[in-house]
C-alpha cells in the first residue's frame, strides 16, 4: 500500500547513469531513484522510425514490424491528465536503413526501432533494450533507440510481444521502472502484469508530458533534422568527414544507462 499522495511510477533520473558523480538515493515515499536530474522533454511529440528490414526471424516485413511498434506506441495515446489531455504523442516517420544505436550531435537523427535477428554481443537475457540519448547534466532527452531481440520473441503470442514493446515505449517516453507489481512499467514480468498502461503509469506520463497550450505547435522532427541513414553528414558541410556521433560524455551516458537497465533485468527470472 502506498502512502497517501504517493505514486508507484518513476521518472528516469541521471543518477542512474553509471557515469553519474551523484549516486542515486531512494525517495522515502515513492521509492524512486533520485539524486540527479529527472529526464525531461522539450518537445512532447516524438518521432519514431522502424528499420526497413523488418524481422526475418519473426517473419515480418517492414509493414509487419511497423504494425507491432505502432500498436505498442499507441497504447500511450489519449491519456487524460487532471488538467487536460496528455501531450505525449508518437509520430511514425519514414523507414530507416540505419540499424546503429547512435546520436548525432551535429547532424540529422532518427529514433529507431530495430529488430535484431543476430543478438550476439548483446545481453541474452534482455528481450529488448531502450537506449535513451540525453544531456547527462540537465536530463534533457534528445531521443531514444530501441533494439528488439527477435529470436527471443518467436515463441511469444503477438499480444505478449506488443506488451513488451509497449513497456519499451514507456521508456521512450521517459519513464523508469515502476514499483507497482502490476504496472506495465514494472521491471520484472510476472503474474498479473498489465498489457496496457495502468492509471499510475499514465500519471507518470502526465508528469513528464503535461497538457500544452497548443499541441499543434509541437515538432516531432529529431534533433538536427531527420535522416534514415547512420551518421548522416552535416548538411552544407564542405568537409568530407561524416557527421560525428555523440560526444563522449553523452554517448557514454546513453550506453551506461542501457547497461544499468540490463543489469537490473538480470536479477529476476523471465524479465524484460
Ligand atoms: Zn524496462
Amino acid at each position: 500500500m502506498l502512502a497517501p499522495g504517493a505514486h508507484a511510477y518513476c521518472i528516469a533520473n541521471t543518477c542512474q547513469l553509471s557515469s553519474s558523480k551523484t549516486p542515486c538515493t531512494e525517495d522515502a515515499i515513492t521509492r524512486c531513484p533520485v539524486g540527479g536530474k529527472p529526464f525531461f522533454f522539450v518537445q512532447h511529440c516524438l518521432s519514431y522510425s522502424v528499420n526497413v528490414r523488418g524481422s526475418g526471424l519473426l517473419g515480418l516485413d517492414y509493414e509487419g514490424t511497423v504494425s507491432l511498434v505502432s500498436e505498442a506506441m499507441s497504447k500511450w495515446d489519449d491519456a487524460q491528465c487532471t488538467s487536460g489531455p496528455c501531450s505525449a504523442r508518437g509520430f511514425l516517420f519514414p523507414a530507416v536503413t540505419c540499424d546503429e544505436i547512435e546520436n548525432n550531435t551535429s547532424g540529422p537523427n532518427a529514433n529507431i526501432w530495430v529488430f535484431v535477428d543476430d543478438w550476439e554481443g548483446l545481453d541474452p537475457e534482455a528481450l529488448a533494450i531502450t537506449t535513451t540519448h540525453i544531456n547527462p547534466y540537465t536530463g534533457e532527452v534528445y531521443g531514444s533507440d530501441v533494439s528488439v531481440q527477435s529470436g527471443a520473441l518467436v515463441v511469444f503470442s503477438r499480444e505478449r510481444v506488443v506488451t513488451i514493446l509497449a513497456h519499451e515505449s514507456g521508456h521512450v517516453f521517459g519513464l523508469g521502472h515502476s514499483n507497482n507489481a502490476i504496472s506495465l512499467m514494472v521491471e520484472r514480468e510476472g503474474p498479473g502484469l498489465a498489457h496496457d498502461p495502468t492509471p499510475d503509469d499514465l500519471a507518470g506520463l502526465c508528469a513528464l508530458h503535461p497538457p500544452q497550450p497548443d499541441d499543434s505547435a509541437c515538432d516531432p522532427t529529431p534533433r538536427h533534422g531527420f535522416s534514415p541513414l547512420c551518421g548522416e553528414p552535416v548538411e552544407n558541410c564542405t568537409c568530407s568527414t561524416r557527421g560525428s556521433k555523440a560526444t563522449p560524455s553523452v554517448a557514454a551516458a546513453a550506453l551506461l544507462l542501457m547497461v544499468t537497465w540490463v543489469r537490473s533485468r538480470r536479477r529476476g527470472r523471465s524479465v524484460f
